[in-house]
């Protein structure tokens, strides 16, 4: 009997699985069965845009946290898939910060140019998951949303690739059941436009606060405040941006900050981050970490470290993404047909403590795009994934911190060079600032 794997999820992590199955066939040697189990009726994960919050038609939590105007946050030089240029899918040069459309059709021209589609149960969401230690056999139970029939299927080896940034981590603030204005997460959040003229506060001083007030900024906020934990971002706001540290207590439309200032708001949207959240597995099975480069118990961090039947992809914190996540697929591949052996527990033990003592003395961003630039070159060199020159793109990684500490509105308009390719990004049509029309079109039309 082949080999039987099962995968979960089908964004971006599930379908570097898939490619690299796909990928593999030039290997030789027998394939294995393979099913992709995706709750949603398309592929993409995040990329894959939802207006729904909430609950989605049929009662299943909302999976995107994306909103209608997000454009790529780091250069896409960066997350270039080294088997399948920008250059290849597009013809043409186009510019290093494409909106997110721009990069779902990317995703989807790999996949759609292999023949991976066919593995993909779609509207399909595991419910449960067993594993035997007598039999060594996962066995998944998934639902068909169009129908609600269940059904039981039995694995060799099972890949999660669920993603880990929908459920939100919704901490509790004092008095913040008395504010009358428009209160979310992240989550939820779908478009600034509401915004204009309003004043809001972002809870929080990662990615999402810095991206979602810098869109609540253009699209006209009257003010845009941020309120940080332990440090703020620091970047050189325009007029009209402001730090402020941790919120102590809302009293109605007023919040009050640690440093004893105070501010009324129209607007609070909570950027308090995601949990790692896996309803369908069992104690034993599941992970818990926080949002970290190196999960504890995740050897190469993808092999469960108590039962290397089990792959998790695309857990890490995330500088590196889509190359990251083929990295990451083209290991658990080579280790599932068995070209990769599986170390003993004390040897995963012992490298998996090696990173996470590394990861302990991390103090930069700088230090965080090292970590994971090695972190991808170990992965790439075990199994033949094209290589590709990671210093470069580490640098390239540098260069956008720099490029964004000295303008954060204007960093988008930037252009690097393909690490895989050599070519020179086009300047976009128009800037960031003044792009309000970000369709897949517009983009790749004149000004
Ligand atoms: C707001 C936001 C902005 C981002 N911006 C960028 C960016 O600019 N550039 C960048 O490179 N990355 C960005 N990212 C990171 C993004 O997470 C990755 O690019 C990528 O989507 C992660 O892929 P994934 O496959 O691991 O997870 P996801 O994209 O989350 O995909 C997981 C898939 O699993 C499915 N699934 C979940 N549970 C089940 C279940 N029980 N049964 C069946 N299917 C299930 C989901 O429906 C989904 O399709 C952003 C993320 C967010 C949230």
């Amino acid at each position: 009997m082949r080999l039987r794997v099962g995968i979960i999820g089908a964004g971006p992590s599930g379908l570097a699985q898939l490619r690299a199955f796909e990928a593999a066939r030039t290997l030789g040697g027998e394939m294995p069965d393979i099913t992709c189990f995706e709750k949603q009726s398309e592929w993409g994960g995040q990329w894959n845009y939802s207006w729904r919050t909430g609950l989605d038609r049929r009662g299943e939590p909302v999976h995107g946290s994306m909103y209608r105007h997000l454009w790529s946050n780091g250069p896409k030089e960066c997350l270039e898939f080294a088997d399948y240029t920008f250059d290849e899918h597009f013809g043409r040069p186009i510019s290093s910060f494409p909106p997110r459309a721009v990069l779902f059709d990317y995703i989807k021209g790999r996949v759609e140019k292999s023949d991976v589609r066919k593995y993909v149960q779609f509207n399909t969401v595991a419910r449960w998951v067993d594993y035997s230690d007598a039999t060594g056999e996962f066995t998944v139970i998934v639902e068909d949303l169009t129908n609600g029939i269940t059904t039981s299927h039995v694995f060799d080896r099972l890949v999660v690739a669920s993603g880990h940034f929908s459920t939100p981590n919704v901490p509790h603030f004092e008095g913040i059941e008395t504010f009358p204005g428009t209160l979310l997460h992240a989550h939820d959040f779908r478009g600034a436009e509401a915004l204009a003229g309003k004043n809001v506060l972002l809870v929080g001083s990662s990615y999402s606060a810095e991206d979602i007030g810098m869109q609540a900024y253009k699209m006209g906020a009257g003010s845009v405040t941020f309120s940080y934990r332990t440090a703020p971002m620091g970047f050189a706001w325009p007029e009209g941006v402001r730090e402020r540290p941790l919120v102590t207590q809302f009293e109605g439309s007023t919040t009050h900050f640690s440093d004893g200032s105070q501010s009324d708001f129209d607007a609070v949207i909570l950027c308090t981050g995601y949990q790692h959240k896996f309803p369908f597995l069992p104690t034993g099975l599941a992970l818990h970490t926080p949002n970290v480069l190196y999960p504890e118990n995740l050897y190469k961090g993808v092999l469960w470290h108590d039962n290397p039947r089990l792959t998790y992809l695309g857990m890490q914190d995330q500088y590196f993404t889509f190359n990251m996540f083929d990295a990451q697929a083209w290991f658990a591949r080579d280790v599932i047909l068995g070209l990769i052996p599986v170390p003993t527990a004390a040897e995963r033990l012992d490298d998996m403590q090696t990173w996470l003592a590394r990861q302990n003395t991390i103090d930069s961003h700088f230090d965080d795009v090292d970590f994971q630039t090695d972190y991808l070159r170990e992965l790439i060199a075990a199994t033949d994934y094209p290589a590709f020159d990671l210093d470069r793109v580490a640098d390239l990684f540098k260069q956008w911190l720099k490029d964004k500490e000295n303008n954060i509105l204007g960093y988008r308009d930037d252009t690097h060079t393909s690490v895989m390719t050599g070519t020179e990004a086009s300047p976009h049509h128009t800037p960031w600032l003044r792009a309000m029309d970000d369709s897949l079109d517009r983009f790749l039309g004149a000004r």
